[in-house]
């Protein structure tokens, strides 16, 4: 199974292959279980990767991640870019033709590499993550200024995606101070119901 090279790196870095290894079941079984999401159905058909709007920013199409997972190949797996690099935007589990929640998959990939220290492949987007979250703890949706503001905090990144901010800005796009929901107290649960089922 090859890697996909991001474009700007195909000159620098050589195809890598890899080989499956001796065949460890532990991770797919766990995300499997906590996905609710049966991928041994997937034939490879490659529909989620071909739709995926950022699978040229990924070391592995996500496709390919499936594969990885029942090769056993777990380190691959939770190091690798393409579970940070994936936004969540469902593309690929609305276009499976075997109903494959992969987008599900790339959460629970997430939740389990943080919960195992792994290498986080795109750091800054796991910095970024934890802004998103602890926005929709707070207020029970995503105050956009906000998580940019702490995320360039912790960061220290001031002046990248300035140019973006300021048309968000400028359009309206961004909403100068938090709204919190009515129903918080059903998030805050949600909140407190995952931290008991993963405690
Ligand atoms: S679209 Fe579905 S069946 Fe096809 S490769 Fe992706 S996960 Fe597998
Ligand atoms: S959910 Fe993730 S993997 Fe699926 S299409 Fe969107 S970005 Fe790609």
């Amino acid at each position: 199974m090859s890697r996909t090279q991001p474009q700007e790196e195909e000159t620098d870095v050589p195809m890598q292959t890899i080989m499956p290894g001796e065949r460890n079941r532990v991770l797919l079984a766990e995300v499997k279980k906590r996905s609710g999401t049966d991928f041994n159905r997937c034939f490879q058909c490659r529909a989620c990767g071909n739709g995926c709007p950022f699978v040229q920013a990924m070391d592995y199409p996500p496709n390919a991640v499936l594969r990885l997972l029942q090769y056993g190949l777990d380190r691959e797996v939770l190091e690798c870019k393409t579970i940070w690099v994936c936004a969540g935007c469902h593309t690929c589990s609305s276009q499976c033709p075997m109903a494959i929640d992969l987008a599900g998959v790339m959460d629970i990939l997430r939740l389990i590499a943080v919960e195992r220290g792994a290498a986080i492949a795109k750091p800054n987007i796991l910095d970024f993550h934890e802004e998103v979250l602890s926005s929709l703890k707070r207020y029970g949706r995503a105050h956009k200024l906000g998580i940019m503001w702490h995320y360039k905090l912790k960061t220290r990144n001031w002046f990248s995606d300035m140019d973006t901010g300021l048309k968000m800005l400028v359009k309206r796009k961004l909403e100068l101070l938090p709204s919190r929901v009515k129903a918080i107290e059903e998030i805050t649960d949600l909140f407190k119901c995952y931290r008991r089922e993963s405690g």
